[in-house]
């Protein structure tokens, strides 16, 4: 077609959207499909709703655009200093930011083939050219294989989950280690969404490695899926940068009540060792009970475990689940499709999973 025959069409940005779980409107349903926490949040938090119904008033203004008393909560719980530390709306805000600042410079995006499906869509939205890094034959990172190929020209960056998404595979911080050791010419993002239920932090490699940036969120050991919080933590130039892009495109991104209530979620430090270590332990019953019932899985160092069973496709108990009112997470990705990835809810939430799997099976 002529140039000048271009429709607005013609000159649309066209992506193919991430597809999030189902959020059902059905309260009766075992709710295991997008990793939320079955808690509530600190009873801190609830209070810090009341004294925000109390200063409704202070909703006329703008918020704090450097979410100050969030970022300073942070920076006293992790150890670091607050100049460390970028907060956005959920993680997904943070990478989404983190992929527009640290990998547009030219070259290839390196991620696993098996990974959280979002990368795939970030990169295509930036037109950032990407490979995927197989697993090996037991769902591990290679570390080795996290360097540039031939192919590839230079590298762009490189970003994995810790523990891996779907999987729940955790890399040993070795591992880590070897891919930031490899890859000096390039920012390498550890996206730790899942290292509270029981997994290592990559945080003590930051003094090492000014290439390094971990982005953790409130979603899943926070249980602050609904508020929308996330962070990032790298060395003051980096955070530097990914402030610079950020303020650039939205300055008023965590609005009051995520600040006040994302605060108060930080400062119970007891609430959330109690819950996560809770879930951490419901995950090791409920791995058990998969083994004991056939399934084969990958151990799980996150809040979801990862399973297939050798005589039942994955499309099949899918649908046997959700016929009992229990929703879980499948994808249809060849290499994966007869996996389930099955969200730890309640300990009780679990023995109903284990109960009707067992009449399926
Ligand atoms: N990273 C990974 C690996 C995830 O599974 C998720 C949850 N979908 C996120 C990031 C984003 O979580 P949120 O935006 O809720 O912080």
């Amino acid at each position: 077609m002529a140039a000048k025959n271009r429709t607005w069409e013609d000159k649309v940005r066209k992506v193919v959207p991430y597809v999030a779980g189902e959020q059902p409107k059905d309260a009766n349903i075992i709710k295991l499909n997008t990793n939320e926490n079955p808690y509530p949040p600190s009873e801190k938090v609830r209070e810090a709703m009341e004294q925000l119904a109390e200063e409704a008033d202070l909703l006329r203004l703008y918020p704090d655009m450097d979410a100050t008393a969030l970022v300073d909560a942070l920076a006293q719980y992790l150890h670091v200093d607050s100049s460390r530390i970028f907060v956005g709306v959920g993680s997904d805000d943070v990478l989404a930011l983190s992929f527009m600042t640290f990998f547009c410079g030219g070259g290839t995006l390196l991620f696993p083939d098996i990974t959280y499906s979002f990368y795939k869509v970030w990169a295509s939205l930036y037109r950032i050219p990407y490979r995927t890094v197989p697993l090996t034959q037991d769902m591990r990172i290679d570390p080795a294989a996290f360097k540039a190929g031939p192919e590839d020209g230079e590298l762009a960056g490189i970003i994995l989950p810790n523990p891996n998404a779907p999987t729940g595979v955790e890399a040993p911080q070795a591992d880590i280690e070897a891919i930031l050791q490899a890859n000096p010419a390039c920012v390498v993002i550890v996206d730790e969404a899942y290292v509270d239920f029981g997994a290592e932090s990559a945080l003590p490699l930051l003094e090492k490695y000014d290439n390094l940036l971990i982005v953790q969120t409130f979603s899943k050991s926070r249980s602050m899926a609904g508020l929308r919080i996330g962070y990032a933590v790298g060395n003051e130039k980096l955070i530097g940068f990914l402030k610079d892009v950020k303020f650039s495109f939205n300055s008023y991104t965590l609005g009051r009540p995520s600040i006040l209530m994302g605060t108060a979620s930080v400062k119970d430090e007891v609430y959330f060792r109690e819950t996560t270590e809770k879930i951490a332990k419901t995950r090791e019953w409920f791995s058990g009970e998969l083994d004991r019932l056939g399934f084969v899985h990958p151990q799980s160092r996150a809040n979801f475990v990862f399973a297939k069973h050798p005589a039942h496709t994955g499309e099949e108990l899918l649908q046997k689940l959700r016929a009992n009112g229990i929703l879980v997470r499948h994808f249809a990705q060849p290499g994966i499709s007869d996996y389930l990835r099955i969200t730890i809810g309640r300990p009780e939430q679990m023995k109903e999973v284990v109960r009707v799997l067992e009449e399926i099976l």
